[in-house]
């Protein structure tokens, strides 16, 4: 059993129907326009127990990859608290794509703004590319159709719940061989590299501003 509820949502530019799964936020259709019995999502176990919690009780969020060079998988952590599930706060559902989203966004100095679908009336929120990347087309992830904002803009759902701060950097070096780990803290606008702070990476004796090794590296993600 994989739980996909498929549905029908609108068709792509080249006319071919488009298919999306509301229980995984993903994509459910092939390349071709047909429909998927089980959608594309890697990460359906995150989604089978839902973690029900009330903005009041959220004091912290913390995101943590333990070496982005191999992996781009993180864990959260919630008041200090690994949760391996999906979080449903209000009517949204996120999980550690949304939060990595906002990691991205607030290391670019982004005012989020969520729009609402004007399919669904969900809030929105931008990973990859997008959250650094004002665009007026949104993707829903709620339902899986495309909507229009007239001005272009990004938008996060935690940026409802929580006045979240943007990533203070710190001029600094840090010098990366086989590990580069990641810690955001984000309710203080934190962004641990190597448990250093820095703003500037160096990489085969080449140096790269973290906010466009991080860019680059997200932009696909996920
Ligand atoms: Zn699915
Ligand atoms: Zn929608
Ligand atoms: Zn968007």
């Amino acid at each position: 059993m994989n739980n996909c509820d498929v549905k029908y949502c609108g068709k792509d530019e080249n006319g071919k129907p488009r298919y999306w799964c509301t229980t995984h936020k993903d994509v459910a259709s092939d390349k071709d326009g047909n429909k998927l019995e089980e959608c594309l999502c890697t990460y359906k176990e995150i989604y089978d127990n839902k973690v029900f919690m009330k903005k009041e009780d959220i004091k912290s969020i913390k995101l943590k990859y333990e070496n982005v060079l191999d992996n781009l998988r993180p864990r959260i952590f919630i008041n200090d608290k690994q949760e391996n599930n999906a979080l449903k706060i209000k009517e949204s559902l996120l999980d550690f794509k949304d939060i990595a989203g906002l990691m991205i966004a607030k290391l670019n100095n982004i005012d989020l703004e969520s729009s609402y679908c004007t399919y669904c009336g969900m809030p929105h929120t931008d990973d990859g590319l997008f959250a650094y990347t004002p665009h007026a087309r949104h993707l829903c992830q709620y339902c899986g159709y495309f909507y229009n904002v007239d001005k272009p803009n990004i938008g996060n759902e935690f940026a409802l719940f929580f006045d979240i701060p943007n990533i203070k950097e710190e001029d600094g070096i840090i010098e990366i061989e086989d590990k580069l780990a990641l810690d955001y803290d984000a309710f203080n606008g934190i962004l641990l590299i190597n448990n250093k702070k820095g703003n500037t990476l160096k990489i085969n004796n080449e140096e790269i501003s973290v906010k466009d090794y991080l860019n680059k590296l997200f932009k696909d993600e996920y």
